[in-house]
């Protein structure tokens, strides 16, 4: 079959599936910091971040929550329902990391009150900038409802991962969704991975996710696989 580009993003590409509500997502070796300003190739970051968000997906969806995941087709390609995006991405913090601590001076791995939620305009143009529930609905982006859902839904999805990176004796620090419409309906899109999520080492703090590649830490690709190999592990007990 002739390959069909929707979409090419920094880390993956959309190709059209067999029907009119699937897709193909192809994960790339790509890696982009810094909205695109650092780029590298790793060799072989697409198959470790397709087989941790196939993982993930999977376990979410036993728990409830409809996602665009069909099936992993190969290393690197995963068939999944055709959505609309919803231009909005919702970042889940459990500590204070990030772009959080630079912004409100907190320093990193400061305990939170209560979880954080925050939602950002999808736009690489403009550098996601974060945009209140008032901005967005006045915009059109979004309704209310939606909102509440993907506020709701995101924090179902928090508890639902936070236990399970337990298990796997890591601290889910902080993490980005994106939602998108499919028949009507609100369903997680995009991926989970250490691309777009914060995972600490509980034991030791080391930091087993993209911040490796952001602050030149090294040992990128060693940090995903073992993300991979503890939760595959977490997954036979
Ligand atoms: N994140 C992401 N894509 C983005 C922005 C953030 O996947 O465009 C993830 C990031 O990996 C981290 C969380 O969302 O796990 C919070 O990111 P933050 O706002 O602290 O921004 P950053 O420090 O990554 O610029």
């Amino acid at each position: 079959m002739e390959k069909v580009l929707l979409y090419k993003g920094k880390s993956k590409s959309v190709y059209a599936g067999e029907n009119i509500n699937t897709c193909i997502l192809e994960y790339r070796d790509s890696a982009t910091a810094g909205n695109g300003a650092k780029k590298a190739e790793l060799d072989g970051k697409g198959a470790l971040n397709a087989e941790i968000s196939s993982i993930l997906y999977q376990y979410l969806e036993k728990y409830g929550i409809e996602t665009h995941f069909i099936k992993k087709l190969d290393d690197t390609r995963i068939l999944a329902k055709r959505v609309d995006i919803i231009n909005v991405e919702v970042i889940v913090r459990n500590k204070a990391a990030g772009s959080f601590s630079k912004k409100y001076g907190v320093p990193e791995g400061t305990a939170l009150k209560n979880t954080v939620v925050e939602f950002c305009l999808k736009s690489d143009e403009l550098g996601d900038p974060m945009m209140n529930e008032s901005q967005i609905t006045a915009l059109g982006i979004a309704s209310q409802e939606d909102l509440e859902i993907l506020k709701n839904r995101s924090l179902r999805i928090n508890s639902l991962l936070s236990s399970l990176f337990d298990k796997c004796g890591i601290t889910l620090v902080d993490f980005k969704l994106e939602f998108g419409m499919y028949d009507g309906r609100i369903i997680l899109a995009d991926e989970i991975s250490p691309d777009s999520c914060r995972f600490w080492d509980k034991a030791t703090g080391k930091k087993l996710d993209k911040d490796r590649f952001r602050r030149d830490l090294g040992d990128v690709l060693d940090a995903y696989r073992e993300v991979l190999r503890r939760l595959k592990n977490a997954q036979q007990v």
